[in-house]
């Protein structure tokens, strides 16, 4: 049996029936008591509307717009009552939740989300990052502080990562032979980490999920949103800059607005390589995609002045998709054409043995290097929940502990995940990410390094960006 963790009074909203709108479902169902009869998708593609509305007793086959949303989601609200649920794409997750606060219901999404057209349409680089989209969030929570609660970027990473840098701090703390007392607040945290020498943290990721069939050109095959990773594989790469780094590329930008925690590349962050380690395959290529956790995670650990920190950590995604993903995305910068055939392999169409290998890599400290992470397999999520893969279930879970904690928090404001319970949330998720660990591991991305041709690298420094970078 599993446990029902709260009750949502009023109408329950999922806009998006994508990958992960179609996992979450099942879990919303299964942990919340709430009235059937009020709950509503949202969902603009045509080939779902009878599926769904076979399925939920409200169903709106639209696409949510700058120029519609209110109207749309005014008619099926019920003031001070209610939960939105956003898990689509091309919706401003900003005005969303604005608009939501203002009509006290509570609101999460997994990512900060433009509407449709911002992510190519926009000329200047600098404001198709994350940093911008994200720092929009933050001056909308200090404008507006408090009041009803939005969870902003609770996924897997960004969202459920935020989480696992905290365990990952608490056990290497332990491990080191520290007083492990967890810190209190923001700055006890942020303390913590630079007291134990961490100069960065990659959100480590392997895919090694593999479709039965082979992918036919011409096709993007990914195990999570094809049009997300596409819309983010473009934007420029982008980074968390701690105070260890000594060396810039070239080509890179920081902002003279906001937190000041992050800088960004002039290249796509998809076509962008740097060297990490997983568990499974040790070392490997991830690439440099931007996400939001890279700038939240290195804002929220920042000592000092955000102008002249004290101490800061490096942090990015270092991601290797599944292999289908990587041929696809090579094929895609190749040609210079995105693919019109995007499919997302679906749990049946996974060889055994696949899984999403996602996690936090603490580097730079006294023990060198601690991944902590999920080694979720695809067979195991299958007989968690119901139709997803193991990347969606790392997605929905997360979506299913911030929901929790959104309920039994309803007056906390906007808050990425970092700002939330990590224990508690991680209680509510454990259940659906298989193997949790931490490993140790002496790679540095110096070691194993060829020698036949010269590198301009930082020998003094293993985990200077400018080792890790490929270049
Ligand atoms: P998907 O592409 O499978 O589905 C997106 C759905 O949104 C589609 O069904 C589409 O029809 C719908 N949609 C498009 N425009 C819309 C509009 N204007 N209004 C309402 N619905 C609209 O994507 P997915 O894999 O389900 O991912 C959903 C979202 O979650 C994406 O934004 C993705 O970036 C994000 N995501 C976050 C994480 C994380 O770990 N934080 C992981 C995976 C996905």
């Amino acid at each position: 049996t599993h446990p029902v963790y709260a009750r949502i009074d009023g109408p329950v909203i999922l806009i998006g029936f994508g990958s992960i709108g179609r996992g979450t479902l099942p879990l919303i169902e299964r942990h919340f008591d709430f009235d059937r009869e009020k709950l509503t998708v949202i969902e603009p593609n045509p080939a779902l509307t009878e599926e769904l509305e076979a399925r939920v007793p409200n169903v709106v086959a639209e696409a949510l717009t700058e120029a519609n949303y209110r109207e749309i989601l005014g008619a099926l609200f019920e003031p001070g009552t209610g939960f939105v649920v956003n898990l689509s794409v091309d919706t401003g997750s900003l005005d969303l939740m604005r608009f939501c606060r203002e009509n006290g219901v509570l609101y999460i999404d997994t990512v900060v989300e433009p509407w449709a057209g911002y992510y190519f349409g926009t000329e200047d680089n600098a404001d198709r990052t994350n940093y911008a989209l994200r720092q929009r969030v933050r001056d909308e929570k200090a404008a507006n502080p408090g009041g009803t609660t939005a969870v902003s970027c609770c996924g897997a990473n960004p969202g459920m990562v935020s989480w696992f840098v905290k365990e990952a701090l608490l056990k290497l703390a332990e491990d080191t032979g520290r007083d492990a007392a967890m810190p209190a607040d923001r700055a006890g945290w942020a303390r913590l980490m630079m007291d134990l020498g961490v100069k960065g943290v990659h959100i480590a990721e392997r895919d090694t999920q593999v479709r039965k069939e082979p992918r036919e050109p011409g096709h993007f095959v990914n195990t999570w949103s094809v049009e997300g990773f596409i819309a983010e594989g473009f934007q420029p790469a982008e980074l968390g800059w701690g105070t260890a780094e000594k060396w810039m590329p070239d080509n890179a930008h920081g902002h003279d607005f906001g937190c000041r925690a992050g800088i960004w590349l002039e290249q796509p962050g998809a076509a962008t390589r740097i060297r990490t380690w997983c568990p499974t395959p040790g070392p490997q290529f991830g690439f440099l995609v931007t996400h939001n956790e890279a700038i939240s995670i290195a804002d929220y650990y920042t000592v000092g002045a955000p102008q002249k920190p004290e101490f800061r950590p490096t942090c990015h995604y270092a991601y290797h998709p599944c292999d289908d993903a990587v041929l696809s995305l090579h094929e895609m910068f190749g040609s210079n054409q995105i693919q019109d055939v995007h499919h997302i392999l679906d749990v049946d169409e996974i060889e055994p043995g696949g899984i999403d290998e996602l996690g936090v890599l603490l580097f730079g400290h006294e023990k060198n290097a601690l991944w902590y992470g999920s080694r979720l397999s695809n067979d195991e999520a299958k007989a968690l929940a119901p139709d997803q893969n193991a990347t969606g279930l790392q997605v929905t879970s997360a979506v299913l502990a911030g929901m929790v904690w959104a309920l039994e928090n309803p007056q906390a404001g906007i808050v990425e995940t970092d700002e939330m319970d990590h224990k508690r949330c991680l209680e509510v998720q454990l259940p659906y990410l298989g193997p949790v660990e931490g490993h140790y591991t002496d790679w540095t991305p110096l070691t194993d390094r060829q020698t036949q041709f010269p590198e301009d690298l930082d020998e003094a420094n293993p985990w200077a960006f400018r080792n890790v970078l490929e270049r």
